[in-house]
């Protein structure tokens, strides 16, 4: 049975694991990692536009036996998205911890699922990994989609705002990719937009997709929220996030996710793809 395990998993591609081995299993594995510490994180640089100083890291989860597209959802599925986004949120502060202690301001921007946000205690659970790890609030962000928001709405904004008084910033991620109405975004407690990497693609290809970008900037403005571009991977969509005036970029252009240890503070210097 041991073989026949080993050869599967040399066979492993995305569709047949949903497939063949079935979600039982696949959510059998996921806790058994969880147990085990077979999960890491990688941080991806988040830069000033102008000047180009990290400002920020996202972290993103990873596991060995499939990418996050595909084991987050059944993460959230199962419920092991509780257990797994505290374990993520702890291991980003003490990431954060240790960066600052080796002189590095860096806020670490976490990823928040819905059934995390919808959980009356989330802030308080927030709070107390906060105080745990000696860190000032703001060293911290949340990252959340607007289809989070909207399966509960009141329950979300509760919790978020609770996160905001404390001093945690509220990140919009994937924007424009939801269903939010104007109404919701005035009163959402945020900080910061995430430009979905989908309306980044082809802002220097595309006179409509630009216009596009320009209208959730002045959105934006309008709110008084900082923006953020993602997927930023060629020279031409800086140069246009700039002049659009987003304020901040983070792409595999300017880095890719990397461990920890492998980051560099630095500008990025002739980054290339
Ligand atoms: P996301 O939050 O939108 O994260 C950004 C994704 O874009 C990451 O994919 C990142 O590697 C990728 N990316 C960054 N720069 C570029 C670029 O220039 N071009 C392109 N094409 N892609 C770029 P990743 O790491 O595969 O994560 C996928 C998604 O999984 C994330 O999307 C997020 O929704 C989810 N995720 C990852 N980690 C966590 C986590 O700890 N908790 C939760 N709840 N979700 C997570
Ligand atoms: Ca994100
Ligand atoms: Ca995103
Ligand atoms: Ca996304």
């Amino acid at each position: 049975a041991k073989n026949l395990g080993r050869s599967r998993y040399l066979f492993f591609d995305q569709c047949l694991y949903e497939n063949m081995l079935g979600k039982l299993e696949l959510e059998e594995k996921l806790r058994h990692s969880l147990e085990h510490g077979e999960f890491s994180l990688v941080y991806q640089p988040i830069y000033q536009a102008n000047g180009q100083r990290m400002v920020s890291a996202e972290a993103l989860l990873r596991w060995p036996h499939a990418t996050p597209d595909v084991f987050i959802p059944l993460a959230e599925e199962t419920g092991l998205i509780l257990p797994l986004g505290l374990w993520v949120l702890e291991q980003a502060l003490a990431q954060a911890k240790a960066w600052r202690d080796q002189g590095h301001d860096i806020v670490v921007s976490v990823n928040v699922s819905h059934s995390q946000l919808h959980q009356q205690q989330f802030a308080d659970k927030v709070r107390e990994l906060i105080q745990a790890s000696e860190l000032p609030s703001s060293s911290l962000q949340l990252e959340i989609t607007e289809t989070a928001l909207l399966e509960d709405w009141q329950g979300s904004i509760a919790n978020i705002q609770l996160l905001r008084d404390m001093g945690v910033r509220i990140a919009l991620d994937d924007f424009g990719t939801g269903y939010s109405s104007l109404s919701h975004l005035q009163q959402m407690p945020l900080d910061c937009l995430k430009i979905d990497k989908s309306f980044m693609a082809r802002v220097h290809e595309s006179e409509r997709d630009k216009a596009l970008v320009e209208a959730l900037v002045s959105l934006a403005r309008a709110l008084s929220l900082k923006v953020v571009a993602e997927g930023v991977e060629v020279e031409e969509q800086v140069r246009i996030a700039k002049a659009l005036g987003i304020h901040y970029l983070q792409g595999f252009y300017l880095a890719r996710p990397k461990k920890a240890e492998e980051l560099s503070f630095n500008p990025p210097s002739e980054p290339g793809p």
